[in-house]
């Protein structure tokens, strides 16, 4: 017998349990878009979260009454960390371009990402990201690593989303290494892995239509349609393909922004490089769910000119889909003109399903003329009196408003405001339990705020992932009242309420 067979064969006879295996799909583009890359190993790992409920989905766990699965295990741990690949797969990184705070950068590509696996799901294709397992062909000089700090809060971030029911990719597991890097301050490293059906973004096809070596005829063609194929198969087969395609990222990309709206997230590096195809909120640096409402938010703090403010990131997802459709515009059915009914469609979705869900968040089953006159009053009402975002929509639930009314520099403000919004509520004719409830599944009680990220960072730096573990069992649960949590559902204390979020991660 050969010594690869006995690896093969445990003590007791069983072959050890194995991953599913890998199926590569954009693994056989190859060259130019994607190079192989090995990950580098990272020292001393250690798991300190991992994600069953996603391990389950991806079939990583094996049956229910099998007495021990890959996951999780030692060898799946190592995989995650990047020590080793995933069974017949060889690890890649692919290559993107993008639009910088405006500025077009022609060569970007994953500096720090390794695409570890695809695996075929019963819910479709998914591909495994490793973030900070060591440099790839793309890095430019960086050294490849993901502190923990921003390891973390990607994952908690990521899963907040989901569970909020917003579109984004997902967190599979951490793995922390003493491993230290330089940032604005030494630091120690983590690996994360991300999941989603695709991490393609809107700065691979720029980079497909503008890079000098590689905008060749076909390339940005080719590029469309395996992702079309792959991920839009509904358009296949139609003259018209891309267009389509065009179509549904315009109305994925206005939907997202509306989601992110309307629970007060601020992404903070809308760039093209960070827009997913898929409409998935994607690459969590200096991003933040508000704490009191500030329509000119601007969570991160490199962000000088606002650029990326809250109230801005609408007409900056225009711009983002203007920039991906100009890429597109020699695709066939794509030129200029389509282009601009487009950016109209994408507006359009976006008015439609902001002020659909902004009419939930106040009770309201349909959209009539004066409600967004009505919210307009409401947000004002926030801003003037330095109101948290979450927690003052959530309070409108909960009836009476006597300690909400206390919360505005002017409650007689409130009451006028409020005798106006039951005026609606009235007319509307639904049992006041209808319209609780309505508030209550489009109102957070628990959103990750930034300090509560904090804590769970300060605790797993200090070795402890108890507090982490606890904040994303919360999250997994945003609108449920959860006894004892109180804490979580509050409002900073003053001391933390102006936590600085840089680009460094
Ligand atoms: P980000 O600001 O994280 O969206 O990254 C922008 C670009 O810089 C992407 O191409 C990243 O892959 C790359 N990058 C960021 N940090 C690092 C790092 N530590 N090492 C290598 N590449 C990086
Ligand atoms: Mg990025």
């Amino acid at each position: 017998m050969t010594a690869g067979l006995l690896d093969l064969v445990s003590a007791a006879g069983r072959p050890p349990p194995a991953p599913p295996a890998a199926v590569p799909r954009f693994a056989r583009l190859g060259l130019p878009y994607a190079q192989p890359a090995p990950t580098t190993p990272l020292p001393a790992p250690r798991r300190l979260w991992g994600n069953d409920a996603l391990a389950a989905e991806l079939g990583l766990c094996g049956a229910a009454d099998a007495p021990a699965g890959w996951w999780p295990s030692e060898a799946a741990t190592a995989v995650l960390a990047g020590n080793r690949p995933w069974p017949g797969y060889a690890a890649l990184a692919t290559v993107y371009a993008g639009h910088q705070f405006g500025r077009y950068t022609a060569s970007l590509g994953d500096g720090r990402a390794h695409l570890i696996a695809e695996l075929d799901t019963p819910t479709g294709p998914r591909a495994l990201q490793l973030k900070g397992a060591g440099p790839t062909p793309y890095a430019r000089g960086g050294d490849g690593r993901t502190v923990l700090r921003s390891a973390l809060r990607e994952l908690l971030g990521s899963e907040a989303m989901h569970a909020l029911g917003i579109p984004s990719t997902r967190a599979l597991s951490l793995v922390a290494s003493p491993l230290r890097v330089q940032r604005d301050a030494g630091e120690t490293t983590a690996v994360l892995c991300r999941v989603a059906p695709s991490f393609l973004r809107f700065g691979h096809f720029e980079y497909f239509a503008r890079h000098p070596d590689a905008a060749r005829p076909g390339r940005l063609a080719a590029l469309a349609d395996w992702v079309i194929a792959q991920h839009f198969p509904q358009h296949l087969g139609h003259a018209d393909r891309h267009a389509r395609w065009l179509a549904e990222v315009a109305q994925r990309s206005a939907t997202l922004v509306a989601m992110w709206q309307t629970v007060g997230f601020c992404h903070g590096v809308m760039n093209t490089d960070n827009c997913a195809i898929l409409g998935l909120t994607l690459d969590y640096g200096p991003f933040g769910f508000m704490d009191r409402f500030r329509a000119h938010h601007v969570c991160n703090h490199s962000d000088h000119d606002g650029r990326y403010a809250y109230t801005a990131q609408p007409a900056v997802s225009r711009w983002n889909l203007a920039q991906l459709l100009r890429a597109c515009a020699t695709l066939p059915g794509c030129e200029a003109a389509q282009a601009e009914a487009l950016l109209q469609a994408h507006d359009e979705t976006y008015r439609r399903v902001v002020m659909r869900r902004w009419a939930a968040k106040l009770g309201l089953g349909e959209v009539q003329d004066g409600d967004a006159a009505l919210l307009n009053r409401w947000l004002t009402l926030l801003q003037r009196s330095r109101c948290d975002f979450t927690d003052s929509f959530r309070a409108l639930s909960d009836l009476p408003h006597q300690a909400l009314r206390q919360r505005f520099a002017e409650p007689p403000a409130f009451d006028a405001w409020a005798a106006d919004w039951q005026a609606r509520l009235a007319r509307q004719g639904e049992p006041a339990g209808a319209v609780q409830a309505r508030q209550r599944a489009a109102n957070p009680r628990y959103v990750l705020r930034n300090h509560l990220a904090q804590a769970a960072i300060a605790a797993a730096e200090a070795g402890d992932p108890g507090e982490l573990h606890r904040l994303a069992a919360l999250l997994r649960r945003p609108f449920d009242e959860q006894p004892g949590a109180a804490a979580y559902a509050a409002p900073p204390p003053a001391d933390a309420a102006g936590i600085d979020v840089s680009c460094a991660s």
